[in-house]
């Protein structure tokens, strides 16, 4: 038996709580991996809280992130005794996820662990920050370079923004962090911040364009905040959009994009393919410092994953959450 946060449907939407499971239950999968660290993140505590519509099947395992060893393998590329890693790919959301002490899953979700990084490491930075150098990649691609001008990353307090101002600033660039907590300013300069603003910095008004400030913009909060971006880019500017923690909706115009000519690049960590995967793990290998990533971590264990959800939601969590599975 195992122990694992279960999602149950009840008559008035879920519960999640710690439960303990046959091993014979797994879903389907080549491989069967002892799961030694997951992490918390937003689309994990708006599963768990039952918040969001992110599980697909009940009951659920939730945890879009795993790091462990692999117990037992059917696929050629993978041996049992290898250290691996594995973000999205479904995980949490139709398959049972890293939330657990167990998972079996298809070998191509797997990536061989960084060498850089210990197991706790590679969840400290979990699909959070595997999203931010996905992002950074994006600005690049985008053709921005550090001379350019200033870099706007919002959300600055929780994993994403956090992780993406530390990798942008070790590459050069000067970041404004935006943040809703005053209280965070030393933190985020620490994380490498040239400027911290309030979340008023970026205030949605209908007018098509703002005065040009950005040449890039790495967006977790979607709805006004990116509206507020995209009129405010510098010509050729590019945004890199990966959530939406302000809300879902974008009342834009085309201006910002037939007038200066801005890119809005989405982002989408969970059916990104794997040669992409593997290259933003081996750029944060390269532009992350290991010492940094313990820096932000809390450790939880899986009970505490299902009281620190609300929090996480609520705004009040600073930097990344792992979860130590063997904790129950
Ligand atoms: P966190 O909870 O760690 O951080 C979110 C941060 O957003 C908060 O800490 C807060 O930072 C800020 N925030 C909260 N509410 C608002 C608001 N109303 N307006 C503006 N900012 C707000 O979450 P993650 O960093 O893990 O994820 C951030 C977002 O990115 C989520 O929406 C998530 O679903 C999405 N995401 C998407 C991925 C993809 O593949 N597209 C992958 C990973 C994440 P502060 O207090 O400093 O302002």
């Amino acid at each position: 038996m195992f122990n694992a946060i279960m999602i149950d449907k009840t008559r008035a939407g879920s519960r999640a709580s710690v439960r303990s499971i046959d091993p014979a239950k797994l879903p389907e999968g080549e491989i069967t991996v002892r799961v030694d660290y997951s992490s918390l993140n937003y689309k994990d505590a708006l599963a768990i809280t039952g918040r969001g519509p992110v599980v697909r099947r009940f009951p659920m395992i939730p945890g879009i992130d795993l790091a462990g060893e692999i117990l037992a393998s059917d696929d050629p590329v993978h041996r049992p005794g290898d250290q691996v890693i594995a973000n999205g790919w479904g995980l949490g959301e139709e398959h049972w996820g890293g939330l657990s002490q167990m998972a079996r899953v298809h070998g191509k979700w797997l990536l061989p662990r960084p060498r850089g990084f210990s197991a706790r490491q590679c969840m400290g930075i979990g699909t959070a920050g595997y999203t931010a150098m996905l992002c950074v990649m994006a600005l690049e691609k985008g053709g921005v370079t550090p001379g350019d001008g200033d870099i706007v990353v919002t959300g600055a307090g929780g994993g994403v923004g956090g992780i993406a101002i530390a990798l942008l600033a070790r590459l050069g660039y000067r970041v404004v962090a935006v943040t809703g907590r005053d209280s965070l300013t030393d933190y985020l300069r620490g994380l490498g911040a040239a400027e911290v603003v309030g979340r008023s910095a970026l205030t949605y008004t209908p007018r098509p364009l703002q005065s040009a400030r950005w040449s890039g913009a790495i967006d977790v909060a979607g709805g006004k905040v990116l509206a507020a971006l995209c009129a405010s880019m510098r010509p050729g500017g590019v945004i890199a959009a990966c959530g939406l923690a302000a809300g879902m909706d974008l009342p834009l115009t085309v201006a910002p994009f037939i007038l200066r000519g801005i890119t809005l690049r989405g982002i989408d960590s969970v059916m990104c393919p794997r040669e992409q995967r593997m290259a933003a793990w081996a750029r944060l290998e390269r532009d992350l410092d290991p010492a940094l990533v313990d820096s932000i971590c809390a450790e939880i264990t899986l009970k505490q994953a299902i009281t620190t959800s609300p929090q996480l939601l609520a705004g009040n969590i600073r930097g990344r959450i792992v979860v130590n599975t063997r904790e129950g």
